[in-house]
C-alpha cells in the first residue's frame, strides 16, 4: 500500500459522491478519485422527484424507516442509526442547503429544484479535494498479490488503488454487477421496482387524472396487497398503493411478466359489508334522489357514476329503485374491482432496480465486503431498494457515509 491512501470511488451518483466526500473529508492526506462512465455526474439526482429531488424522508426512528424497504430493512436497522434523515439534513444545512418536508413526509430542498443537491454535492467534493474523472468507466477490477487492486479503464487505460467503493447503482447493463461478480460476490438479479400498471378496461376509459384518495390494491393468490391513493392514467393505473405494491411485489410480479389480475378497493375504509351496510342506508334516507348524484365513499363524482353505471343502475334510478341485486353489485365495484393487468411502464418520479450484490456478503458496519477485503459498497448496486418517498436516496447517503468513514479511517 502507497503512504498516500488512494480511494477510487466508481461511479459518480448519491452513493459515490457521498462516499468520496466523506472519505476525503476524514482524511485529508487521501487521493480520492471519483471514476464516473459518462459525461454527467450526479444525473440521477438531477431528474429525480421530478426535477425538484426528493432527497429523504421525514421519519427519525430507524425501525420505522426500515419498513419501507422491501429489500435491505434488516440490514439497514444499525448503518441509520448512524446515519439517517436527520443526520442527511444536517450534512445538507451545514453545506448550505435548506429542506422543507411536505405533508406526506416527503423532504426537498427549499428551492424545489434538484439543482441545488447537485450543485451542493459537487462544491462539497471540490472542497474536500475528490478528484472527478468523467467519461472514465471501469471495465474490469482484479486484487494484487499485495492486497491493492488494478482497474481496467475502458479506454484499455488502468489505475491502482488501495481500496475501491463499487457506486455504480443498479440499472442493468452497467457493468456494476459483473465488476463485483469479477471480486467474488454473488448477485440477486436485477428487475424494476417502482412501476405503474397498463390497464384496458372500459371501466377507466375517460377517467384519466382522477384519484381514490384511500384505495387498496392487492393480488389474489398471493400475499401481495398495498394501501394509499390510487391515480388512474392514460394507460392504467398508478399512485402511491400501485407503486409500493410493486416495489413490494418487484420479483413476483416480473415472474408473471406483469400480467395478472388486479384487484381493487376504490376505497379501503370500507370491507364489502361496510359498503353493502351504507348503500342499504342510502336506499332509505335518499329514497328520491338519484344514486348516481350521493355517493357515500368520498370518491370522485365522475368515478362514483362510472360505478354506478357499471353496477347496471340505469341513468336516473333512485335510491328507492336500487334492486338488492344492483346494490350487491355497486357494493362489489366499490370494494373488490378485478382488472387485467398487462404490462408496466417505469414511473417517471422515481424509479429503481431491485437486485444487486448479497446482503449477507457485506459488513453493514462499514459497508466493505466480507469476500474481498477494501472492496466497499454503497447505493443501489447493492440488492437494497425502498418504496416512493425518499427512501432510496436515504438508503444511498447512509451507505455511502458508512463506507467513506470506513475507508478513510485508521489502516489496519
Ligand atoms: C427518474 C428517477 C427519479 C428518481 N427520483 C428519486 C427521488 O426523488 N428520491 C429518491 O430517493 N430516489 C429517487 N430515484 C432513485 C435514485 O435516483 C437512486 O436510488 C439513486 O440515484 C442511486 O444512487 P447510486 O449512486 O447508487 O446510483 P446512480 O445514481 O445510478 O449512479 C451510479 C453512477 O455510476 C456510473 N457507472 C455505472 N457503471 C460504471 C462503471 N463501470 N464505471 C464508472 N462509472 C459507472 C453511472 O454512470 C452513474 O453515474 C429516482 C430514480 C430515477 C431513475
Amino acid at each position: 500500500m502507497s503512504t498516500t491512501r488512494r480511494i477510487a470511488v466508481i461511479g459518480g451518483g448519491a452513493a459515490g459522491f457521498f462516499g468520496a466526500i466523506r472519505a476525503a473529508e476524514v482524511d485529508p492526506t487521501a487521493q480520492v478519485t471519483i471514476l464516473e462512465a459518462t459525461d454527467h455526474p450526479l444525473a440521477k439526482v438531477r431528474v429525480s422527484g421530478g426535477g425538484r429531488c426528493n432527497a429523504t424522508h421525514a421519519c427519525f426512528e430507524p425501525r420505522e424507516l426500515v419498513q419501507r424497504y422491501p429489500r435491505g430493512s434488516r440490514e439497514l436497522i444499525g448503518p441509520f442509526s448512524r446515519f439517517g434523515p436527520r443526520e442527511t439534513i444536517a450534512w445538507f444545512a451545514a453545506r448550505g442547503v435548506e429542506l422543507k418536508t411536505e405533508a406526506d413526509g416527503r423532504m426537498f430542498p427549499v428551492t424545489d429544484d434538484s439543482a441545488t443537491i447537485v450543485d451542493c454535492l459537487q462544491h462539497a467534493a471540490l472542497a474536500a479535494g475528490v478528484r472527478l474523472r468523467t467519461r472514465t468507466g471501469v471495465s474490469a477490477i482484479a486484487r494484487a498479490a499485495d492486497g491493492t487492486f488494478a482497474l481496467t479503464l475502458r479506454d484499455g487505460a488502468s489505475a491502482a488503488a488501495d481500496c475501491v467503493l463499487l457506486a455504480c447503482g443498479g440499472t442493468k447493463g452497467t457493468g456494476g454487477a459483473t465488476l463485483a461478480q469479477g471480486l467474488g460476490h454473488a448477485i440477486e438479479p436485477q428487475v424494476p421496482s417502482l412501476f405503474t400498471v397498463h390497464i384496458d378496461d372500459p371501466l377507466l376509459k375517460g377517467l384519466e387524472g382522477l384519484a381514490a384518495p384511500a384505495a387498496a390494491v392487492q393480488v389474489p393468490g398471493t400475499k401481495l396487497r398495498a394501501e394509499g391513493p390510487v391515480l388512474v392514467t392514460h394507460w392504467g393505473l398508478s399512485g402511491p398503493a400501485i407503486l409500493r405494491l410493486s416495489a413490494w411485489g418487484a420479483r413476483e410480479l416480473h415472474d408473471m411478466d406483469y400480467t395478472f389480475t388486479l384487484q381493487l378497493a376504490w376505497s379501503a375504509v370500507h370491507a364489502p359489508a361496510q359498503a353493502a351496510a351504507a348503500l342499504a342506508d342510502q336506499r332509505t334516507a335518499q329514497a328520491r334522489k338519484q344514486v348516481a348524484s350521493i355517493n357515500p365513499f368520498g370518491l370522485p363524482a365522475r368515478l362514483w357514476e362510472r360505478l354506478v353505471a357499471a353496477a347496471g343502475v340505469p341513468a336516473g334510478g333512485t335510491w328507492a329503485g336500487l334492486s338488492k341485486a344492483q346494490a350487491d353489485k355497486l357494493a362489489g365495484q366499490v370494494t373488490t374491482t378485478r382488472l387485467a393487468v398487462t404490462g408496466k411502464s417505469m414511473n417517471k418520479e422515481e424509479f429503481v432496480t431491485c437486485g444487486g450484490v448479497r446482503l449477507r456478503e457485506v459488513d453493514f458496519r462499514t459497508m466493505e465486503s466480507r469476500v474481498c477485503p477494501r472492496l466497499y459498497f454503497a447505493g443501489e448496486v447493492l440488492d437494497i431498494d425502498g418504496i416512493t418517498g425518499g427512501f432510496n436516496f436515504q438508503a444511498a447517503w447512509t451507505t455511502g457515509w458508512l463506507a467513506g468513514s470506513a475507508m478513510a479511517g485508521p489502516r489496519d
